[in-house]
């Protein structure tokens, strides 16, 4: 079993990784991007709240994206096990997750931080070319990593949970990284 919170910047590899843990592992890859994109194409009233946040590069408000974690760790599937991904995205967030995990009787074994130079982001981002990925948004993005996501490497670092991956190097070679991570 396999609890792993997947941190680093937008572009950094975090969901390739996660998809990939996720199937070797049979656990679920949990990303509030996905979920928050998927609500938006459904036109949802959560969906119609973020949608002008995540236009513009913005956190969406973290009640919205708190109540979705919590409704989704306490589907049977996530028993035993997951992979958040894109979730803590400020110290508020990973606040509340130690605070959830408590109440549901859950503990991670750790935050893995994929390290990528800003400027390997930018041109990855660029090239995969979802809807928020305009070269503005991209910018946005990165600055809102800056100040209020890489402080949870600190969060992390403090509590002797936190592991670092070179993340600009192959899939492949990630890959074999992280796997030795989550079947400890
Ligand atoms: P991602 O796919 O993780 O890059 O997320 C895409 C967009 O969804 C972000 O730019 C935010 O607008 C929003 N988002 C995803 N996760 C969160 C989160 N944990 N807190 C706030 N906003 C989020």
């Amino acid at each position: 079993m396999a609890r792993l919170i997947f941190l680093g910047a937008p572009g950094a590899g975090k969901g390739t990784q996660a998809k990939l843990v996720s199937t070797s592992h049979s656990i679920p890859h949990i990303s509030t991007g996905d979920i928050l994109r998927e609500a938006v194409s459904q036109k949802t009233p959560l969906g119609l709240k973020a949608q002008t946040f995540m236009d513009k590069g913005e956190l969406v408000p973290d009640q919205l994206v708190v109540d979705l974690i919590r409704e989704r760790l306490e589907q049977p599937d996530a028993a035993n096990g997951w992979i958040l991904d894109g979730f803590p995205r400020n110290v508020a967030q990973a606040s509340f997750l130690d605070q959830l995990l408590r109440e549901i009787n859950q503990d991670y074994d750790c935050a893995v931080n994929f390290e990528v130079p800003d400027e390997v982001l930018v041109e990855r981002m660029l090239s995969r070319g979802r809807k928020d990925d305009t070269e503005e948004v991209i910018r946005r993005r990165l600055e809102i990593y800056h100040e209020q996501t890489a402080p949870l490497v600190e969060f992390y670092q403090n509590r002797y949970k936190l592991f670092a991956i070179d993340g600009s190097v192959s899939v492949e070679k990630v890959t074999a990284e992280v796997e030795k991570l989550a079947s400890f």
